[in-house]
């Protein structure tokens, strides 16, 4: 998989690339990156990608041109899915990082200010993605977050397989409770179902624990989780 981010902060990727397991996929072959400064594609002297909006209103707009322009220094850009990391996109969720996993190579936009040039939007953008309903000042922590969640499904990316068939989402369940050494901590001890060596009763107690915290966490989730278990 290869990354490229089309960004006004380069720096902000640099350290997450090589940190942790992102870091591991990066020294492993995994996932490759590329950040492509937007500003170098200005076109003047002053390095300026943004102007006032047409039609009057509040802060600045980032330039199609600019952008426009970095995007097409991407050898094969129309090949990848272009992502624009934007509030007014659809909900990022689970089963999109699984779908995208799938791209040999995805581009993401990060915007600032008031956003971008809606014309980059209608001629570039392959799908508008937000993180959630509110508002961040710009697209490269939501861009890192889909990176994230969509490294998490490339082959070899996590070391065992189950970490990801009974993780959250999964099968619109949270993930159960976890607890390791030591046994005591604070006067609370783990669950003795854990300790007890029973695989079936373990993972009956970690279905339940799951639905338990599934109803009270997210009632839209279980609602949906329900009506699958009432179709098998
Ligand atoms: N004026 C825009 C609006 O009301 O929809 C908000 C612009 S925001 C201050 C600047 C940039 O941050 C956006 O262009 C987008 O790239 C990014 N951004 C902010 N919130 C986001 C979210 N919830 N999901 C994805 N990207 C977001």
């Amino acid at each position: 998989m290869k990354y490229y981010f089309l960004t006004l902060f380069p720096e902000i990727f640099q350290a997450y690339f090589q940190s942790g397991m992102i870091g591991r996929g990066v020294k492993a072959g995994i996932i490759e990156y590329e950040v492509i400064n937007i500003r170098d594609f200005s076109g003047n002297k002053h390095h300026k990608v943004d102007d006032s909006p047409y039609g009057g209103g509040a802060g600045m707009v980032m330039a199609a041109k600019p952008i426009a322009d970095a995007l097409k220094s991407i050898p094969d850009y129309s090949q990848y899915p272009v992502i624009y990391l934007s509030p007014g996109g659809r909900t990022f969720a689970q089963k999109d990082g699984i779908a995208l996993a799938q791209q040999p190579g995805l581009i993401f936009i990060c915007g600032h200010y008031e956003g971008i040039d809606q014309r980059v939007i209608d001629r570039y953008v392959t799908m508008e993605i937000s993180v959630g309903d509110y508002v961040l000042t710009g697209g490269e922590l939501p861009a890192l977050t889909l990176a994230d969640a969509i490294a998490r499904h490339l082959p070899g990316f996590l070391g065992n397989c189950d970490s990801l068939a009974e993780e959250s989402f999964e099968a619109d369940l949270l993930e159960y409770p976890q607890f390791t050494k030591p046994r005591e901590f604070e006067g609370m001890e783990v669950p003795e179902i854990l300790l007890s060596g029973h695989h079936e009763a373990i993972r009956k107690w970690r279905i339940e624990q799951a639905e338990e915290k599934t109803r009270k966490n997210r009632p839209d989730l279980y609602e949906k989780y329900e009506k699958n278990l009432q179709k098998k």
